[in-house]
């Protein structure tokens, strides 16, 4: 597609942000345009596989990040009740394999990361998309503060509640999964003598703990688990929880992970939602990636995996595929990505991923630099 297009990109989270990097470096104009005020450094973990990896490279940052976060070498899973070890599975132990490292990181650090790789001269906060006209020539956008831009191409990386999907395909609620997870951060030193594991997901019949370290000082140690619900307050994004209510929940859980509920700081509970697989990701000039398209329960870890894949081969196709019809464009970035990012959709609302021993390779061994592309 011409370079010289305006492309507007809203939702400045993990897949717009790396949208707008990757879009920058392939020599196109672009503004990306976020809701909040400033930057907000949410105070949650995040695991970043080597299919991320491999895209970070693209925005020169694999290194700095990696030089903040952890690289555990092995995934393990545990009986929540016994602590008996039902798989491990090599991680960086296998580093060679993916050609790339797999890391835990706080989210507000990658985030940061991320941002600064992006020339900000043409990043906008304080916009909230509130409307949006698209015509044979552009997309018109009408933001709550009353003004408006023009663009002749939109990315909408909005997110679970995506604005721009609801303008596309018309308003619908995100399915409540019936499910919540808590999330806790922990001073790794308040876990001192205890035998804490790098990277553990420790499991019951109907609910579980993913746990992990977020620094490479290994200072910062962090859960986030999955619970059945059986509501939640339609609009409320997350509120405050107890240590209380985790002990009731987690009920003749291992000593570890009783401890990890003792020592968490900060506890939060926050809904998890899906939506089903959708068939239309693009209509004309505008075109939807990550939460705003596919969004799905945590439990795989790869939501803004699937994010940030989203929005690398969207912009490979913009970049390498040779048309200026944006329909031939997009139709091909879906295809590309579809049958991906509704299988790991598949995989994580049923929250079997590495239970037990299995080749993860098919997640994390894909490049999408790799994809022979075609139109
Ligand atoms: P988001 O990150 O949601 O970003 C959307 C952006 O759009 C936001 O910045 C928002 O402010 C902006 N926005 C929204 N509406 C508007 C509007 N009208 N106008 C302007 N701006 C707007 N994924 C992983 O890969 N690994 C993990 O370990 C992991 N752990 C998770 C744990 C929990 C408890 C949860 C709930 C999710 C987890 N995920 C994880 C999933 C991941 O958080 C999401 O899939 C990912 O953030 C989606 O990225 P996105 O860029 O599509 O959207």
């Amino acid at each position: 597609m011409e370079r010289s297009l305006r492309i507007g990109v809203v939702g400045a989270g993990l897949g717009g942000t790396t949208a707008v990097g990757l879009l920058q470096r392939a020599g196109f104009n672009v503004v990306l345009y976020d809701q909040m005020p400033a930057f907000s450094r949410l105070g949650a973990g995040i695991q970043l596989g080597p299919n991320v990896m491999k895209i970070m490279r693209r925005l020169g940052i694999e290194e700095s990040m990696a030089a903040v976060s952890n690289e555990p070498q092995y995934w393990c899973s545990r009986n929540g009740m016994d602590g008996v070890y039902l798989s491990r599975i090599p991680l960086n132990a296998d580093r060679a394999r993916y050609q790339a490292p797999y890391i835990t990181i706080h989210r507000g650090e990658a985030h940061q990361i991320m941002l600064g790789a992006v020339d900000t001269a043409n990043v906008q906060f304080g916009k909230c998309l509130a409307d949006l006209h698209a015509h044979d020539k552009g997309v018109r956008l009408s933001f709550m503060d009353g003004t408006s831009d023009e663009v002749d191409i939109l990315i909408g990386a909005d997110g679970l509640n995506s604005c721009v999907r609801a303008k596309l395909l018309g308003p619908e609620d995100p399915l409540f999964t019936g499910w919540i997870g808590h999330r806790g951060m922990i001073k790794a030193s308040k876990l001192a003598g205890l035998d804490v594991g790098e990277c553990v997901k420790w499991w019951s019949s109907d609910r579980h703990m993913m746990t992990y370290f977020l620094d490479r000082k290994k200072e910062e140690f962090y859960f986030v688990t999955g619970e059945p619900a059986e509501s939640w307050p339609l609009g409320v994004s997350w509120v405050p929880s107890t240590h209380a209510e985790m002990h009731k929940s987690f009920a003749g859980y291992d000593p570890l992970v009783r401890a990890y509920i003792d020592a968490a700081e900060n506890i939060t509970k926050w809904p998890l939602y899906t939506r089903k697989p959708l068939p239309v990701w693009h209509r004309g000039r505008v075109v939807l990636l990550g939460d705003a398209c596919h969004p799905m329960k945590p439990h795989m870890a790869q939501g803004a995996a699937m994010a940030i894949e989203d929005a690398a081969m969207l912009v490979r196709c913009m970049a390498e595929i040779e048309t200026n019809d944006p329909n031939t464009c997009f139709e091909a970035y879906r295809h590309h990505r579809m049958g991906r990012a509704s299988r790991v959709q598949e995989v994580s609302n049923a929250n079997t991923w590495l239970r037990t021993d299995e080749d993860p390779s098919w997640v994390y061994g894909y490049d999408v630099y790799g994809v022979d592309l075609h139109a």
